[in-house]
């Protein structure tokens, strides 16, 4: 491995930390940003560093929220409090809601679950999902979850978890590919995989 000064290194080391990105791109993005005006890599920092501070995040469904308290979705009355669609990511919240074929709400469970990587069930906002279907009058749980390893297991401890709260579990239908991510289905596919869900039992 090269060595560079530890400024760089350090620079490297984080990036390497971004989903999908080794250390080759790490590098390719340090070098580019070194030929960056200095004007452009402050705005660059201080963007980074605003992120905390000027994201709140939902108490109910853990989606972003432009003010502190309830995000838009759950405190819209004239959406099905009765359905919960379960998401892993944020991001996968915004590409169902773009599908304008769902009017419930829904929950962000922060990732799945991963043990070799350290993502234990208690790591994810499963707890507060069921605290949250015993308060309210929740019918059903749609689990919108990727059809991948990961995301097959964390369905599996779910159904365990959610089926003594006696209410219908569905899954999104077949028609997002295995391995593919639902940040990546088109409408049209999402919207048939929403309309053809099937229960779970
Ligand atoms: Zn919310």
């Amino acid at each position: 491995m090269l060595s560079y000064p530890p400024t760089i290194n350090n620079l490297i080391e984080s990036f390497t930390k971004l989903p999908g990105i080794g250390r080759k791109t790490a590098e390719r993005f340090v070098f580019y940003l070194l030929k960056r005006p200095k004007e452009e890599l402050y705005k660059f920092s201080q963007d980074l560093a605003q992120l905390h501070e000027s994201n709140y995040i939902c108490p109910v469904c853990f989606n972003f929220s432009e003010a502190e308290g309830l995000c838009t979705i759950c405190s819209n009355t004239n959406r099905n409090q009765a359905i919960i669609c379960v998401v892993e990511e944020s991001h996968d919240l915004n590409v169902i809601e773009s599908t304008g074929e769902f009017n419930g709400l829904y929950h962000v469970l922060g990732g799945n679950i991963d043990p070799p990587e350290g993502i234990t069930p208690d790591k994810l906002t499963i707890h507060q999902l069921t605290e949250r279907i015993q308060k309210n009058n929740v019918q059903e749980i749609i689990l919108a979850l990727n059809p991948d390893i990961q995301g097959e297991g964390t369905i599996i401890h779910l159904k365990n978890v959610l089926q003594p709260l006696n209410i219908k579990i569905t899954l999104l239908a077949r028609g997002l590919p295995m391995g593919s991510d639902i940040e990546y289905a088109d409408e049209v596919t999402l919207t048939n995989a929403l309309k053809g869900r099937q229960e779970l039992k």
